[in-house]
């Protein structure tokens, strides 16, 4: 048995995570577990200003503390006309981290004059899997679609409400399987698991 620990105390990244292992008949033997596990941890501050950064920092500094072959995401949603924005900013966009309404009502005042159709955006998630020696794999996931100022559905987290799929959806209105089967982190992780494959030797 191998155990593969992820970096995030989120609950539904873990299940996605364990879902998508599981499908993998070579990784059978591999129990994923989260940081959760290791109460001794602490948390890393993300000071990167790249997805990349911050999911290399998570992952490394997860690995070396445990030993453990480490995966961590980091993601966000970048808008065109905000140049990207908020980008690695997002969880925090309005100030306070977390704060999904007040950072979906910042993102909606700053392009209160810009035409729908130029609302164009999409989600990013960097993957990182990195082991104790320092060798690191990564994977990039992205979702398209536009900023819709009406906010609709009661699924999902942060930005969902506002997101709109190309099928006049809003990611808020998706069952959480579809959203893992078309999202920038399903994506990602399914990307990596060739990585954790060869990385762990199988
Ligand atoms: P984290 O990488 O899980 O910390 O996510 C960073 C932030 O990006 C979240 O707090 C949300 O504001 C935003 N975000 C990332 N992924 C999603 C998503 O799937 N839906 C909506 N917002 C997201």
């Amino acid at each position: 048995m191998t155990t593969l620990v992820l970096a995030t105390r989120n609950e539904g990244k873990l299940r996605e995570m364990r879902q998508l292992i599981a499908e993998v008949p070579e990784l059978a033997d591999v129990e994923v577990v989260s940081v959760g596990s290791f109460p001794e941890l602490e948390d890393v501050v993300e000071t990167g200003v790249t997805f990349l950064e911050n999911s290399s920092l998570k992952a490394h500094a997860v690995a070396k503390a445990t030993g453990l072959p480490a995966i961590a995401d980091d993601s966000g949603l970048a808008v065109d006309v905000l140049g990207g924005c908020p980008g690695v900013f997002s969880a925090r966009w309005s100030g306070t981290h977390g704060a999904d309404q007040a950072n979906i009502d910042l993102l909606l005042a700053q392009t209160g004059d810009v035409p729908a159709d130029r609302l164009t955006a999409h989600f990013v998630c960097c993957v990182v899997l990195a082991l104790p020696d320092g060798t690191e794999r990564s994977r990039v996931g992205q979702l398209h679609g536009v900023i819709s100022r009406t906010q609709r559905g009661d699924n999902g987290f942060g930005y969902d409400p506002i997101f709109e799929l190309p099928d006049g959806r809003s990611l808020a209105e998706v069952s959480p399987e579809e959203k893992n089967s078309i999202s920038h982190r399903g994506k990602a992780l399914r990307a990596l698991r060739a990585d954790i494959t060869e990385l762990l030797g199988r």
